[in-house]
């Protein structure tokens, strides 16, 4: 398609309208994907605050009714007869007894790392220990830990108590840097009325203890930590910040020292819910009391965490299905805008060829319609102007049907002209309803489907009449001599030539050739003038023509010299012919009186037209020199 023409400049408009359609719909649904994707992770980001503060809330609560629990136990186990009476005199038989009943205990908590029996100068008398997961128990060679840190706290804590009381906390291990043997321990004096006996010690691994807490809760997952005051970790979700035995030295595993930002800021703002947030890690602190019994708490700070990464693959499973809408209708979009540029493509070529439709039916030139059958579809306004023939007349009919008989067999030799080569153009007589006749350039050609089936045709037709008058007439006169109407010398040798032709075809065409020249015309001249002359010849030529006959071509081929062909004749009827002639001239009633002398030949095969012609003209040169007036021929 070439660039500047109209047509390129329209599918152009049009492709470059639907692309901007296509574009805006595009950006409009990035830009309400990205917005709604904001919107998610909003969202979700108050979600998990929400769900991580909820979190925290509750484990607080939880972990402290476990501790209760534990320490209810611990008491219940201390204030057992069977205690006693061991504590007052060791024997084996008891000690298998109370063996049994530690084992037991071990194998319903398993949060409970292990059981020791002290009396109150800290030798151990029994200790038993979890082992395995199943919780099975072994019986270990009960230690002293009269020397150990936490008897002295022991010793202090069954001092202090008054009565009947839950066991304490080992709060120097707590709040030291060496967690060497951190353990959360649960102690329970064993009195003898107001004196106390010996202690029941039960160790929870505290690690262990938060993890089957966060279990429980269903939380296993979450991203939970558990901080003392100092900022250093308690409990971690990685392997290695695994409270207790396993670590040497926890001085280096500090939240302090990885967020030192943060830790400030938490310090500042305080602890209880506070939200922090770093590049790409979000941080909800709460304030967890361990319930110590008799009226204590140790302050710890928990907190969870989640990050942008995680946020991202929540908010992408949100956006999917959004996404998936999204792209749906980017298609759709698409579809429309190919569909749209497509139909309004083909619309403005149909415009454009409806407007050419119109054009043709209102041009100058009569038009018809006509389909594959051959009938008539359609005729425009000239067509019925100049044919004379209507809408009612000829519409349905097949096209060489309606009009007179002379216009069929040109009409049927169109329409199978038509059949072999698809169009036609030339140019016909055609008759009008009145009977006109009517020269015509016609013009047919196939109406084709886009799957090239010829589904009709199309007819023009230029009125040429007028040309074609004038075309003839022209013609005429330059074979017709201005003077006397004969047929001039051109003309005749025309004629000459195809008699000849004729003869050669067929022998039996003879014909025969005279030349007739008035007789001292000259002297006419002379005499009377030149225009009397003219007369003369014209009334001459009258003459001649009222005695030959109608077949016979009279032809000026000189001043006063005319030719005579006869066709078909012989010689002796032909020496009749111009006999008469001759003598009607002699005998006409004009003034001047004239004669003519005739040199008559008869035609012969070998002979051509110049070789007739100068014949003929000898004949006459004798009948000149014979005395004029008179008729020469080949057989005088
Ligand atoms: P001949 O008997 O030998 O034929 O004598 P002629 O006088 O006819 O001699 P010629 O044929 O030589 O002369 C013909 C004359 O015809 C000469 C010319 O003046 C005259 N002529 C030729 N054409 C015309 C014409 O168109 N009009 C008139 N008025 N005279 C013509
Ligand atoms: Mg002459
Ligand atoms: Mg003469």
């Amino acid at each position: 398609m070439d660039k500047h023409s109209p047509r390129f400049k329209s599918v152009a408009s049009v492709v470059a309208y639907f692309s901007i359609l296509f574009a805006a719909t595009y950006f409009i649904l990035f830009w309400q994907i990205n917005a709604q994707e904001r919107r998610i992770v909003d969202q979700v980001k108050q979600e998990e605050f929400s769900d991580a503060s909820k979190l925290l809330d509750v484990f607080s609560r939880h972990i402290n009714s476990r501790l209760n629990t534990l320490s209810q136990m611990t008491f219940l186990l201390s204030d057992g007869e069977l205690l006693r009476q061991f504590l007052e005199q060791p024997k084996e038989d008891s000690l298998l007894l109370l063996s049994d009943a530690f084992r037991n205990l071990l194998l319903l908590e398993l949060d409970i790392e292990s059981i020791h029996l002290v009396d109150l100068q800290g030798k151990g008398l029994l200790h038993m220990k979890q082992k395995g997961i199943l919780g099975s128990s072994i019986l270990e060679t009960p230690e002293d830990i009269s020397s150990e840190l936490y008897f002295h706290e022991l010793k202090m804590l069954s001092m202090s108590s008054v009565g009947r009381y839950l066991g304490g906390f080992e709060k120097t291990m707590l709040n030291s840097l060496d967690y060497r043997n951190l353990a959360l321990r649960l102690v329970a004096p064993v009195y003898d009325g107001y004196l106390p006996m010996g202690y029941v010690v039960v160790s929870l691994a505290f690690n262990k203890f938060l993890r089957s807490s966060l279990v429980e809760l269903g939380a296993e997952h979450a991203n939970f930590m558990l901080l003392n005051h100092s900022g250093h970790y308690l409990y971690g979700v990685r392997d290695d910040w695994l409270f207790g035995h396993e670590l040497t030295s926890r001085s280096a595993y500090s939240f302090q020292a990885d967020y030192p930002d943060i830790w400030r800021k938490v310090n500042v703002d305080g602890h209880d819910n506070a939200v922090e947030t770093t590049q790409d890690t979000h941080f909800v602190f709460k304030t967890l009391e361990l319930d110590l019994g008799r009226d204590e708490t140790y302050e710890t700070w928990s907190l969870t965490y989640f990050t942008n990464k995680q946020i991202d693959e929540m908010t992408s499973q949100e956006l999917v299905y959004f996404k998936r809408w999204g792209v749906l209708i980017v298609l759709v979009a698409f579809i429309v805008a190919v569909l749209g540029s497509w139909m309004r493509v083909r619309r403005s070529k149909f415009v454009e060829l409806s407007y050419m439709a119109q054009a043709t039916m209102r041009s100058m030139s009569p038009i018809i319609l006509i389909d594959e059958f051959g009938r008539v579809k359609k005729i425009n306004k000239q067509f019925s102007m100049i044919l004379g023939y209507g809408s009612a007349d000829i519409i349905g009919i097949t096209f060489w049907n309606f009009s007179d008989d002379r216009n069929q067999k040109v009409m049927h030799d169109v329409w199978d002209q038509l059949q072999v080569h698809g169009s036609w153009e030339g140019e016909v007589t055609l008759f009008s309803k009145e009977g006109r006749k009517i020269e015509g350039l016609c013009h047919f050609f196939s109406l084709e489907s886009n799957s090239r089936k010829v589904k009709g045709y199309v007819g023009s037709l230029v009125d040429i009449s007028a040309q074609k008058a004038l075309e003839s007439r022209l013609r005429d006169l330059t074979i017709t001599d201005a003077l006397t109407g004969c047929k001039n010398r051109r003309f005749f040798d025309n004629a000459l030539t195809n008699q000849v032709e004729n003869l050669k075809r067929n022998p039996r065409q003879i014909f025969c050739l005279g030349i007739i020249d008035i007789d001292y015309f000259k002297r006419v001249n002379d005499e009377y003038g030149h225009d009397v002359g003219d007369e003369v010849l014209q009334f001459f030529v009258h003459v001649v023509e009222q005695e030959i006959r109608a077949f016979d071509l009279m032809c000026r081929v000189g001043g006063e010299e005319f030719a005579i062909i006869l066709p078909n004749t012989e010689i002796e009827d032909a020496c009749l012919v111009l006999e008469r002639v001759r003598l009607a001239v002699a005998s006409a009633d004009i003034q001047p009186a004239i004669t003519c002398s005739v040199g008559l030949i008869q035609s012969e095969l070998d002979r051509e037209p110049d070789d007739l012609y100068r014949w003929a003209d000898e004949m006459l040169y004798r009948a000149k020199q014979g005395g004029r007036n008179r008729v020469t021929s080949c057989r005088s």
